[in-house]
């Protein structure tokens, strides 16, 4: 399955409508999106972050408006939503005060001054029976936007109180529709081929960063415009769940953790499987620890993939990997949270923690990935995209989960 999936036009419209709605429902007179994730996600506006200033301004009850360097205007008016009419494009020059015209359109999209608060305000100045009566408007700014944008903005916007636009983005962004769904399915099984190209090759003898490399040549190779990271952990390496390949040589009769991922048309894809290399050689297979180890870790995965469905709380979904791991007796060495929410950004809401007590939606898309992992030795981890349907699970992954004995 290939192909480049976008998505349809009328999304950008409902989204932009809605990220509105909820603004209003805050109490928020505007949304300062900067470049990144949220920005493609309301316009399918691809721009590289950079110095200069690039910001979508979304009034509450107005039209929104994308402030961007002149010599990027081009590009801009490219972008699906503008091409469609859904934001106007404001081009600034080197010369220009960037922060300032962002500033303007706040000022200009916030609603006329509310009628002043009457005798009903109570000592605190809250009023139950007036509008609101902020002089100045809130806005909501995006997580990603750079620190020298936002306090930029904020000599430009003195007094204006300022929030992260993500409480209002992230119920639109948690739950994918049906075209984020296909395209996120479409990176999961690019992903799964390459798992299944590495674990058909040579690997005893080379080093993680070669084998590494590999594995960022095979996603770009099977569609992703983007190889953004191919864990290979050998060994004792396979212990440490965020490894960055290294120079050491893979030997026979030691796991590889391989967690590979990248974007595929924007969409992210994140997958880990455990490969034991033998090197041809039948006494250097698993372990008798090992396999017990990898059992529990599979069951554990299978059963928290299980448990997904509309209503369970996140950090249930973590409590049925983490209380099969630790009735295996490797409680301490499952060392992070089951799983993180996944899409335009490799990591994002929500996250599958303790703690976490929301409960997962139709549509919500995120890993399932416990691991377990005694330091200094060897370890393993199972990850999967997970959607959460109707009726349950829909398993994005379908390369084999079981350990990969190879000759590698
Ligand atoms: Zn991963
Ligand atoms: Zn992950």
């Amino acid at each position: 399955m290939s192909g480049h999936a976008v998505i349809p036009v009328e999304r950008f419209a409902a989204r932009l409508e809605r990220a509105r709605v909820v603004a209003r429902r805050q109490g928020l007179g505007a949304l300062l999106i900067g470049v990144g994730a949220d920005l493609r996600y309301l316009t399918g506006h691809i721009v590289l972050p950079l110095e200069r200033l690039t910001m979508l301004v979304i009034p509450a009850h107005g039209p929104a408006t994308l402030v961007t360097p002149r010599l990027e205007a081009v590009a801009a008016r490219q972008a699906p939503a503008a091409l469609a009419g859904l934001f106007d494009i404001l081009p600034w020059d080197e010369t220009d005060d960037a922060a300032a015209m962002v500033a303007a359109l706040v000022r200009a999209g916030a609603p006329g001054p509310a009628s002043a608060p009457g005798p009903a305000s109570d000592a605190a100045g809250f009023s139950d029976d007036a509008g609101p009566t902020v002089a100045a408007p809130t806005v909501a700014v995006s997580e990603r936007a750079w620190a020298v944008h936002v306090l930029a903005l904020q000599r430009a916007l003195p007094g204006t109180p300022m929030s992260l636009a993500t409480a209002v983005l992230r119920e639109l962004r948690m739950a994918k529709d049906p075209a984020e769904v296909d395209m996120l399915l479409v990176a999961a099984l690019a992903a799964d081929r390459v798992v299944d190209q590495i674990a058909g090759g040579r690997l005893v003898g080379r080093t993680e960063a070669d084998v590494s490399r590999e594995v960022r040549d095979r996603l770009v190779a099977e569609g992703h415009e983007l190889a953004e990271f191919a864990i290979v952990g050998s060994g004792p390496n396979s212990a440490s769940p965020h490894h960055e390949a290294s120079e050491r040589v893979i030997a026979a009769g030691e796991p590889i953790v391989l967690d590979i991922g990248g974007a595929y048309d924007g969409y992210c894809s994140d997958t880990t499987r455990t490969l034991w290399v033998t090197g041809g050689d039948p006494a250097k297979g698993p372990t008798a620890e090992f396999l017990a180890l990898y059992a529990v870790l599979q069951r554990a995965q299978a059963e928290a993939t299980a448990a997904v469905r509309p209503g369970i709380a996140c950090e249930t979904i973590d409590a049925v990997a983490r209380d099969i791991i630790t009735a295996g007796g490797h409680g301490p060495n499952f060392i992070h949270r089951v799983g993180h929410g996944i899409g335009l950004e490799t990591h994002e809401e929500p996250y599958l923690v303790a703690g976490n007590g929301e409960l997962l939606r139709s549509g919500y898309a995120f890993s399932v990935e416990p691991g377990i992992y005694l330091e200094g030795r060897y370890g393993a981890r199972i990850e999967d995209i997970v959607v959460c349907g109707d009726d349950g699970p829909i398993v994005l992954n379908r390369s084999s989960r079981d350990l990969r004995v190879v000759p590698g």
